[in-house]
């Protein structure tokens, strides 16, 4: 199958969140499954060069239209991971990509609106049409009406249309206006059966004309499609989603383990594995010795206590007042806590650069506020419990990136995170399914009805512990299984059924 995924993000070159990894994971794995793999992303600035190899120009003078203009873009291919990624250069007096940043300009809307119009066109002017186009989140999502109601009708009728929607909150709402100006006549497309925002009614909405355009929609967990459908999670298209209902599919992210392995990590002194850590007696072997260098690192003390982590952009969406909650409880409970993170929001830093200062000398708690990715490998290998209090999550990396480390996960019941921790008393899955500990309500009392239970049976069951955190290290969260699951989504697609 050709496949040819078009998104505003890809890691390692171009990463913000969650979605670059997603991008990398699957386009790799639909690679080594022996599928024609290319990914289409803007020719960011702040790209980071150093991952491309083998740049060659593919096609100059690729003319696109905005604005009542047509104008040049340069489109040329490197290589990134061993896979062929394409990066569109837009000539345009907007330099729509020379901001230094990738999301975050006054102009974000129009800068995608450019890229997308140019992206479909360059696959339009191939001489091979792929057999997917798989979009991703709103900045990609205008070019499934774009297929559908401008190229479609002018004979480009092979390739298949896929949207994944990779969190709810970012739709791309925008003035019909700007809908006109990439040559979709914007009047035309206010209507509430097609784009226009069911919530803002003078706007129309880029994802949800993915929604309804696509010839497929999926969405990161299969529990999240549920809850975006069916409750306020879906953020104003829960109408959209039902409508569409029959084409719309949650299937899983997988975790890259080429990458989170801690047998082979590059950033840990020694590596285990779930068979060293099943030979190991508990609290000893390769993780504790790690456990006491991230202490040292980090001047905590070296006392018998449980490690608690968190690991998250610190934004609403990530539970804030209950990481706030283990930082201020974490001594009184006998544990120690860590949390690496950082804010894009100002206000939300400041109140974390407070905290980080009020706890600078503390032997058990500490907080680091950068994006440290050395640290990170560190934390997940060296602690022993990790919280995700998310208030809604979509699928979330960090609980799987955790369980391969062997440091047990404490999560909200909520999107991808009810689809993969089960409670290892309360879950009625089989006793081998069960690999962590998970609350309901979204507040103090919630998260300590799940870490007092963590914490207890460290302290007083050091044996089944130890055998919760090698069942752990066991579960399979690789790439293998989603992307059997996209192959068939888009088979089906392509063979109409
Ligand atoms: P989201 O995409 O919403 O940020 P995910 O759980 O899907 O959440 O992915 C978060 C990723 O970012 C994980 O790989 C996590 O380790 C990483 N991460 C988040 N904050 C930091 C940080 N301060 N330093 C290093 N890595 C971080």
């Amino acid at each position: 199958m050709r496949i040819v995924h078009i998104a505003s993000e890809l890691a390692p070159l171009a990463k913000v969140g969650g979605l670059a990894d997603v991008v990398l994971g699957l386009s790799r794995e639909l690679s080594w499954k022996g599928h024609e793999v290319e990914i289409l992303i803007p020719a960011y600035d702040c790209l980071d060069a150093q991952q491309i190899t083998d740049r060659h120009i593919v096609m100059d003078h690729l003319l696109s239209f905005y604005k009542g203009e047509w104008f040049s873009n340069t489109v040329w291919s490197g290589t990134v991971e061993q896979l062929r990624v394409l990066f569109i250069e837009p000539h345009h007096s907007r330099r729509f990509f020379e901001r230094g940043c990738i999301y975050g300009a006054e102009d974000d809307i129009e800068r995608f609106l450019c890229f997308a119009r140019a992206a479909i066109e360059f696959l339009y002017k191939r001489s091979v049409p792929p057999d997917i186009i798989h979009l991703h989140d709103w900045q990609a999502a205008v070019i499934a009406p774009l297929v559908a109601e401008m190229y479609r009708p002018l004979g480009f009728t092979h390739p298949k249309t896929v949207l994944t929607i990779h969190n709810m909150n970012y739709q791309g709402k925008c003035l019909p206006a700007d809908l006109s100006s990439i040559g979709l006549e914007g009047g035309r497309y206010h209507r509430p059966e097609a784009l226009q925002d069911d919530l803002d009614g003078h706007l129309v909405n880029l994802l949800k004309g993915g929604i309804v355009y696509a010839d497929g929609v999926t969405t990161v967990s299969p529990n999240y499609a549920n809850e975006v459908m069916r409750t306020d999670e879906g953020r104003g298209l829960q109408a959209a989603l039902q409508a569409h209902a029959h084409k719309f599919k949650g299937i899983l992210n997988g975790l890259d383990y080429s990458y989170w392995n801690p047998e082979t990590d590059r950033f840990l002194s020694i590596h285990y594995s779930a068979k060293t850590m099943t030979q190991a007696a508990p609290r000893e072997g390769a993780k504790s010795q790690l456990k006491g260098e991230l202490r040292a690192a980090l001047r905590l003390a070296q006392e018998q206590r449980p490690l608690i982590s968190c690991i998250a952009r610190l934004i609403p969406q990530k539970g804030i007042e209950m990481i706030k909650h283990v930082l201020h409880t974490a001594a009184e409970r006998k544990s120690q806590c860590i949390l690496l993170g950082s804010s894009p929001i100002p206000h939300i830093e400041a109140e974390f650069q407070a905290l980080q200062q009020q706890y600078a000398h503390h032997p058990h708690v500490r907080l680091i506020l950068q994006h440290e990715e050395a640290l990170a490998h560190l934390i997940y290998a060296g602690s022993d419990i990790f919280i995700v209090p998310s208030l809604f999550e979509p699928c979330g990396l960090t609980q799987l990136i955790a369980l391969r480390y062997g440091t047990v996960p404490v999560v909200r019941r909520t999107g991808g995170l009810a689809d993969t921790i089960a409670d290892i008393e309360t879950s009625d899955k089989q006793v081998e399914e069960r690999n962590g500990y998970v609350f309901d309500a979204p507040d103090a009392q919630g998260i300590d009805s799940a870490l007092d239970r963590a914490i207890a049976c460290w302290f007083d069951y050091p044996k089944q512990w130890h055998q919760l955190v090698c069942r752990g290290m066991r579960c399979d969260f690789s790439w293998n299984h989603p992307t059997t699951r996209y192959l068939l989504f888009y088979e089906q697609l392509l063979h109409g059924r």
